[in-house]
């Protein structure tokens, strides 16, 4: 099962998040039935979403909107406190063969853009920022995020592998962040070592990846663990809430797709399901409106 894991260095100056999201992107990729580049694009950002939604406290839900002028059109994600996310993105097709390396491209197929945050605490006031793309790679950009308008200093490294078939081998990643108080020599001594770290990909590859990442974050330095909770993907649909929202249109709408389309399909953006409404359905809610 998918999880986060809450560290603090016992120093008190910086803490660090460490993701396992193999299971969440393996099944955005099954559902929306993504190719390689378009899988590891999506899967950043629902990681990052990840992230930022365990950021929060209470019953938030936290958009994340990465929007580029590239192949990949958009990529819309939504996640809620108990770790749960859903997305998509705009152009699943994309499919850019991996570099020698094994490295898949993100960030030229992103293009210029804006990375969008919002979050809602429920009181119906929610709160929207926006950063532009700084490489479009995702991970750089959560990051530049939180520290321009978050206010907090931070590191991000996120990744998806994929094997030989282009499937979601591995994904996950971390965030350590700078806490009040950390004196300047301790800030550069934890940049040195996160500029050294060896590449996520790697640390992702190896067989228990979360002790891999804590090892490269903190190296020699004592940590504690604060907490542990599962991630997973789940899009929060039903047939209930399209029905909810196809009430809201014209009956003139109604009429004519029982009438002339003889029933609806409507298909859920973020998990791609498909829900049907057959010519009694509409019936009852043409009724219902009246
Ligand atoms: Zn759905």
């Amino acid at each position: 099962m998918d999880k986060i894991v809450k560290s603090i260095a016992s120093s008190g100056y910086f803490r660090a998040f460490v993701l396992d999201c193999t299971e969440t992107v393996r099944t955005a990729q099954e559902k929306h039935q993504t190719q390689a580049s378009s899988t590891v694009a999506l899967g950043r950002t629902l990681i990052a979403n990840q992230i930022l939604a365990a950021n929060q406290k209470g019953d938030s839900k936290v958009t994340v909107k990465v929007i580029g002028d590239s192949s990949f059109g958009h990529i819309i994600s939504v996640a809620n406190s108990k770790g749960e996310v859903k997305g998509y993105i705009q152009n699943k097709g994309v499919d850019i063969k991996k570099t020698a390396t094994g490295e898949v491209l993100v960030g030229p197929f992103m293009g210029n853009g804006h990375f969008v945050t919002i979050v809602d605490y429920g009181t119906g006031n929610p709160y929207t920022s926006t950063t532009p793309l700084i490489s479009g790679e995702i991970g750089e950009d959560l990051a530049y995020y939180l520290t321009e308008s978050e206010q907090t200093p931070s590191a991000v490294g996120l990744n998806v592998l994929l094997d030989k078939e282009d499937k979601v081998q591995v994904a996950g990643g971390f965030m350590l962040q700078v806490l009040p108080g950390a004196p300047e020599h301790e800030i550069t001594r934890y940049e040195e070592r996160i500029q050294k770290m060896p590449a996520i990909s790697s640390l992702l590859a190896s067989e228990d990846h979360i002790s891999a990442l804590l090892d490269a974050i903190y190296g020699e330095d004592d940590y504690k663990l604060l907490d542990e909770s599962p991630l997973s993907f789940h899009c929060d649909c039903s047939k209930e809430r399209f029905e909810q929202a196809l009430i809201t249109l014209p009956k003139t709408d109604l009429s004519e797709m029982k009438e002339e389309d003889q029933g609806a399909e409507i298909n859920c953006q973020f998990c791609g399901t498909t829900y049907y409404f057959t010519e009694n359905d509409l019936e009852k809610l043409i009724n219902d409106k009246a």
